[in-house]
């Protein structure tokens, strides 16, 4: 029973029965309408019971009339202003439930998924997919050159690139310094090749304000195939190996995985065009 209940406002916790105020009270007219009428017919039934073994102290029809006017209208009250003020309780505490579950999965300086959310979504997509992981290149001379804030800004300008070429066919986020990745299972391999080439160009071609004067970025990167079993440490480092690759064949390039020599999982069918 006490599992049953917990499990009960565990589940409720997520917001389901207590998705807004209006809901709780729409709710609450129902509870309170129910609990009425089970009280009601519990006061008149035990009257009936005590009336039918001669044990009522006062007359039946009085009784009935006091359990009439008196017992719906009191048990509603008190039921739907009770459920009321659990509802509102549990509508505060699953918000803020959602709030810090979207916040342990979110990088606070681009607003991308972070890595944790990533590998979870990853690993749980039992579909074949494709993942690329992309670096931007000599950051830490952005950094030394313009100062950390103009980096930071750096991260979210390439991060919204990102988001707006991958975001949606796939599932992009921030999983290090910077350092990002995105997969999609709904792409083919050249369709997602050609996203990180867009990405790549488009990254390379913006122009962001700072002093001594605007600045851009280029970004390398590496692509990778997952078989639906194939969970992120796996593909990962086949598209790390392809970042690799990028980086030393000269950067501002994504280098596909089985370029690099790596056998891919099912390599037959995965040469682009
Ligand atoms: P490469 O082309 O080989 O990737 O060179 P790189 O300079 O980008 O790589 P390196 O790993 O040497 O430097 C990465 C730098 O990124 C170092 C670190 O200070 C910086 N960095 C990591 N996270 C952040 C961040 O959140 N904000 C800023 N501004 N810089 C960061
Ligand atoms: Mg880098
Ligand atoms: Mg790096």
């Amino acid at each position: 029973m006490v599992a049953v209940i917990r499990n009960w406002i565990v589940k409720q916790l997520m917001l389901g029965e207590f998705r807004s105020y209006r809901d709780v009270c729409r709710k609450s007219v129902l509870v309170g309408l129910k609990a009425a009428a089970l009280a009601y017919g519990l006061n008149l039934g035990s009257h009936f019971l005590l009336y039918g073994f001669g044990m009522l102290p006062y007359e039946l029809g009085s009784a009935v009339v006091i359990a009439t006017v008196l017992t719906p209208p009191i048990t509603f009250i008190l039921a739907s202003v009770s459920y009321v003020a659990v509802g509102f309780a549990i509508h505060d505490l699953g918000v803020s439930r959602a709030e810090l579950q979207r916040l342990s999965r979110t990088d606070m300086l681009s607003g991308l998924a972070n890595r944790r959310a990533f590998l979870e979504q990853f690993d749980s997509c039992d579909r074949e997919k494709f993942l690329i992981v992309i670096d931007i290149d000599r950051f830490k001379r952005v950094n030394d050159k313009y100062g950390h804030s103009v980096g930071d800004q750096v991260i979210v300008k390439v991060a919204e690139m990102l988001s707006e070429v991958f975001g949606e066919s796939g599932v992009c986020a921030r999983i290090g310094g910077e350092e990002f990745a995105a997969f999609s299972a709904d792409l083919s391999f050249s369709e997602f090749a050609a996203l990180g080439e867009l990405a790549r160009i488009r990254i390379a071609g913006m122009r962001i304000d700072a002093e001594p004067g605007d600045l851009s970025v280029t970004v390398s990167g590496g692509i990778a195939r997952a078989l639906p079993e194939q969970k992120f440490g796996e593909a990962f480092s086949r598209a790390d190996k392809a970042l690799y690759a990028a980086k030393t064949g000269g950067r501002d390039r994504i280098v596909l995985s089985y370029e690099t020599g790596e056998a891919e999982p099912g390599q037959s069918d995965t040469a682009v065009a």
